[in-house]
C-alpha cells in the first residue's frame, strides 16, 4: 500500500495525516497526528492509528524537532516514513497571493515565493514555510507539493475581487479579495456533476463551508465568481470566534476610544468574537443546548449567524442568476440540521424546499436534503481537505516522476 503524507503546519502546531488518496471523504486516514504547543514549556504529540491513540508529552522547542520526533514516534508504532511507502507529501499553504492559482511541486524557488507572501498572511505562511523546509529535509527523495487555500479563487472577476479602496494604495499593498477554504469549496463543488447528472460547465452552485471558520462561494461552471472571505479569513460569515463582516469604522472607534492596540483589536475580532463572543461557546452542539435551555445570549448569537448566512445566500442567488444547487459542508454544515433548516427556511417562492426527514439523515456521505420538487437542489457533502490535498500531491508527484 502507498500513502500520501499531508501536513498542515500552524504557528504552534502541526497536523498530519498518512492516507490513501483513493479513500472516500468519510474514510478514516491510515494514521494521523497532532503536534501541539510547539515553542512552549510543555508540548504534546497525539498519534492515531487503527483505533489506537498514543499520547506523549514533552517539550517541543520548534517545528523541526516536532516533525522529526513525530516521525520517530510513528516509527516506534510501526508506521514510520521508512516502514510505509510515502509517494508524495502535500502541504497546506494558506496564502498563495496572486502568484499561485493551483497546486505546485515545491523546489527552492517556489519556497522562496511562498516566503515572499508572508506580509499577506503573517500568522500562517511562516509556519507553512517552516513545515515545508523541515519535511523536505526529512523526506528529501519524495516529491513535495504545496496546495493553496486561495488557489480556487483566482478566477474571481475584478468586480468581486477588488475593494473600493484607493486603488494606488490597494495595488501597492496587495489589498484585494483572495478568498480561503478554496480546497474545500472546490472539492465539494466537483461532486455536483455526478450528483446532478449534468456537465460541470453548465452548473451554477453555492457552496457553504460552515466549520469553526466559515465561508461561502458562488461558482459558475466550475469557476468561483464570488466568495465571502476577503484579503484575510476574517471577512464574511459570522464564525466560531471571528466577527465576519463588520463596519470597518468600528476598528477606528475602538483604537481611539477603547484604548486598544491594533494587536488587541486583531485578537478581539479573530478570537473573542463571533458565536463565542456572544454565547461564550463556539461549538454548535453546546450552543443548541443553551438555546434549548432559554439562554438569550446563545439565541442572539445564533440569530446573527443565521441572518448573515441568509444575506450571503440571497446575494449569491442574484449574482448567479440561476442556481442549480446549494451545498452545506464542514463541521456545522454537515452535522447541524437545525442550521441548514433555518438557513433555507421559507424560501419556497425562490424554488428551495428542504425535506425535513432527509435533513435529519445521519452524516455518512453526500446526500440530497431537498424535496423532489425543489427546483434548487440542496445537498450535504462531507468535505475532506486532507484527502483533496493528498490527491493533488499524488497527481503532481506522478506527473513529475512520469
Ligand atoms: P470544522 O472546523 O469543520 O472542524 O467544524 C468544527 C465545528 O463543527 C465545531 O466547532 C462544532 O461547532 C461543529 N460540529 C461538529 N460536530 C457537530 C455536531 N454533531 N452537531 C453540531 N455541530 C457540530
Amino acid at each position: 500500500m502507498t500513502y500520501a503524507l499531508v501536513l498542515n503546519s500552524g504557528s504552534s502546531s502541526i497536523k498530519f495525516q498518512l492516507l490513501d488518496p483513493g479513500n472516500s471523504a468519510t474514510d478514516e486516514p491510515f494514521a494521523s497526528g497532532l503536534v501541539e504547543q510547539i515553542g512552549e514549556s510543555s508540548g504534546r504529540f497525539t498519534l492515531k492509528h487503527g483505533g489506537d491513540k498514543h499520547v506523549v508529552e514533552e517539550e517541543i522547542p520548534n517545528h523541526s524537532v516536532g516533525l522529526s520526533r513525530a516521525f520517530e514516534l510513528m516509527t516506534e508504532q510501526g508506521y514510520g516514513p521508512s516502514q510505509v511507502e510515502i509517494t508524495a507529501v502535500g502541504h497546506r499553504v494558506v496564502h498563495g497571493g496572486l502568484l499561485f492559482s493551483g497546486p505546485e511541486i515545491l523546489n527552492d524557488e517556489i519556497v522562496e515565493m511562498i516566503r515572499d507572501l508572508i506580509p499577506l498572511a503573517p500568522l500562517h505562511n511562516p509556519a507553512n514555510v517552516d513545515g515545508i523546509e523541515v519535511a523536505r529535509r526529512i523526506l528529501p527523495d519524495v516529491p513535495h507539493v504545496a496546495v493553496f487555500d486561495t488557489g480556487f479563487f483566482h478566477s474571481l472577476p475584478p468586480a468581486a475581487a477588488l475593494y473600493a479602496l484607493n486603488h494606488e494604495v490597494a495595488v501597492e499593498h496587495g489589498i484585494r479579495r483572495y478568498g480561503f477554504h478554496g480546497t474545500s469549496h472546490e472539492y465539494v463543488s466537483q461532486r455536483l456533476p455526478e450528483l446532478l447528472d449534468k456537465p460541470a460547465d453548465e452548473i451554477n452552485q453555492i457552496t457553504l463551508h460552515l466549520g469553526n471558520g466559515a465561508s461561502c462561494a458562488a461558482i459558475r461552471g466550475g469557476e468561483a465568481i464570488d466568495t465571502s472571505m476577503g484579503m484575510t479569513p476574517l471577512a464574511g460569515l459570522v464564525m466560531g470566534t471571528r466577527t465576519g463582516d463588520i463596519d470597518p469604522g468600528i476598528i477606528f472607534h475602538l483604537a481611539r476610544n477603547a484604548d486598544m492596540s491594533i494587536d488587541e483589536i486583531d485578537t478581539l475580532m479573530n478570537k473573542k468574537s463571533g458565536v463565542k463572543g456572544f454565547a461564550g461557546v463556539n461549538d454548535f452542539r453546546e450552543l443548541r443546548r443553551m438555546i434549548d435551555d432559554g439562554d438569550r445570549d446563545a439565541w442572539a448569537a445564533y440569530s446573527i449567524y443565521i441572518h448573515q448566512l441568509r444575506r450571503y445566500i440571497g446575494s449569491y442567488m442574484i449574482t448567479l442568476g440561476n442556481v442549480d444547487a446549494i451545498t452545506f459542508t464542514a463541521g456545522v454544515g454537515e452535522n447541524a440540521s437545525f442550521v441548514r433548516a433555518d438557513a433555507l427556511a421559507e424560501l419556497e417562492m425562490y424554488g428551495i424546499r428542504i425535506d425535513p426527514e432527509r435533513n435529519e439523515l445521519p452524516n455518512d456521505g453526500a446526500r440530497l436534503i431537498s424535496t423532489d420538487d425543489s427546483r434548487i437542489k440542496v445537498f450535504v457533502i462531507p468535505t475532506n481537505e486532507e484527502l483533496a490535498i493528498a490527491r493533488y500531491a499524488t497527481e503532481l508527484a506522478e506527473q513529475k516522476t512520469g
